[in-house]
């Protein structure tokens, strides 16, 4: 070891790890670690929480193990060991990290939005002085999420400590501590911050004991004049089974709801997304889509690339005929009116990459398994209300973690990969054609 300090090897390993992670993960997992210590052949390897050294040592020991040997000596065990005083600091990175394109920005203000919108500015520029808590609710894909990654990074630039979860996670950590008797630290890092954001808070109504504790947290947070945002798919009064208490707290602040987006603010918001991608697209195909997709700004994005794609593929010119062939199945299945199980995705994902459900939920690992088993995930995820570990489950009983892996890798992949991406698009319209072979 030498000269060398933990750090510095450690330091030249995340260089090595950095190149064979995508970057979103390297973000969420690697980046905020630290080399410990370095004694005999035990490397200490230093995490912000539990959450992440789990992770690490359940899915990338041997990877770093292998990383660090070949820049040291031919035997290394690593140990993950949370350091506290990344607590905050990590903290922010422990879940997969807010998306970098969701900015105030990058967001289409109209009258559907314009109140959420201007709440969640003003918050972000003077948290716990406008509105405490700001409670944003609106339907599935209408920009939520967007919202809430906008005021972290405002948060994040203004050097005020903001901490995003989703509800789920919330929950999942809060399970985690009652059964690893780390109560107090999951205490200490939820209320330690200065502005908390709970996305998708609909998911804890009717959990009482994670509510209990997002009750006290919520007060321990708004005394001290935090800042609180919370998103949910319906107004606090409309959640069945949402304790009295919470429920009035909400009502605190402000509600504002966000409504489907009019024909204008859909032509605009694909605008916006053709440029950032910079997709060359005519006017009259974006307003071919902006009629067709009405409820859904997510689903208004899916048709844009799915159109983009389309033309890519068939090197074809875009023109709104070409659109309308790229969506002509999503408007003559009616997609929406099928809902979609996550058996039934599993189904016509193992279809679409030839394999068998069973396949799907067992064991096997080579390659094209295990990339459709992912795709599974990923869609599940995308496509139902399906709870990250209900997904594992589904998937023969996979934990949590692996299913979040599952979905960042997808999501990843299908940036650079634009076969993948077509397949995905293609299964999620349901246009997959059924056992027929086509070659991947
Ligand atoms: P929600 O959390 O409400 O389900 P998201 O925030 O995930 O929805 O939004 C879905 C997608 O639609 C995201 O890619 C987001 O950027 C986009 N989006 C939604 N509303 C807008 C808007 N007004 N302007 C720009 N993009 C938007
Ligand atoms: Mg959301």
């Amino acid at each position: 070891m030498g000269a060398r300090s933990a750090q510095e090897i450690w330091e030249a390993a995340l260089g090595e790890l950095q190149v064979q992670v995508t970057k979103p993960y390297y973000r969420t997992w690697l980046e905020k670690t630290a080399g410990l210590s370095f004694q005999d052949n035990q490397f200490v390897v230093g995490v912000p929480n539990t959450f992440v050294s789990e992770y690490l040592d359940k899915n990338q020991r041997s990877l770093i193990e292998k990383t660090l040997i070949g820049l040291t000596q031919p035997n290394i065990k690593v140990l993950f060991q949370v350091s506290p005083e990344r607590e905050t600091s990590a903290s922010q990175i422990a879940h997969p990290a807010c998306n970098s394109k969701y900015t105030f920005d990058s967001f289409v203000v109209s009258n559907s939005n314009r109140l959420a919108y201007a709440a969640a500015l003003s918050v972000a520029e003077n948290p716990g002085h406008s509105y405490n808590p700001l409670f944003m609710y609106g339907g599935v894909g209408l920009g939520k999420t967007h919202l809430l990654h906008a005021i972290y990074h405002m948060a994040q630039a203004n050097n005020i400590r903001a901490l995003y979860v989703s509800a789920e996670q919330f929950t999942n950590e809060f399970v985690d501590a009652i059964r690893e008797k780390s109560t107090d630290e999951f205490r200490s890092k939820y209320r330690s911050v200065d502005m908390l954001l709970i996305d998708d808070i609909h998911f804890i109504s009717g959990k009482e004991q994670t509510e209990e504790s997002f009750f006290h947290t919520f007060n321990e947070l708004h005394n001290t004049n935090r800042q609180i945002v919370i998103t949910s798919d319906r107004p606090p009064k409309s959640m069945p089974h949402l304790g009295d208490r919470l429920c009035s707290r909400f009502e605190w602040g402000l509600i504002a709801d966000i409504q489907p987006p009019d024909f204008d603010t859909r032509l605009a918001i694909l605008q916006a997304k053709a440029e950032q991608e910079k997709a060359n697209v005519p006017l009259e195909a974006l307003e071919f889509i902006a009629h067709r997709i009405k409820q859904n700004v997510r689903e208004l994005e899916g048709s844009l690339h799915r159109v983009i794609a389309y033309a890519k593929l068939f090197r074809a010119l875009l023109t709104p005929e070409l659109a309308a062939q790229a969506l002509e199945d999503i408007a003559s299945k009616g997609a929406k009116s099928v809902p979609v199980t996550p058996k039934l995705m599993i189904e016509t994902v193992a279809n679409s990459f030839q394999l068998t459900p069973a396949d799907l939920k067992g064991r096997k690992r080579d390659q094209v398994t295990a990339q459709a088993r992912q795709v599974a995930m990923y869609l599940i995820k995308q496509t139902t209300n399906c709870s990250l570990a209900q997904i594992g489950q589904e998937l023969g009983n996979r934990n949590h973690s692996t299913v979040i892996h599952a979905c960042q890798k997808i999501a990843s992949d299908m940036d650079d990969d634009p076969y993948l991406r077509r397949k995905i698009f293609d299964i999620q319209q349901g246009t997959y054609p059924k056992q027929k072979s086509r070659s991947y």
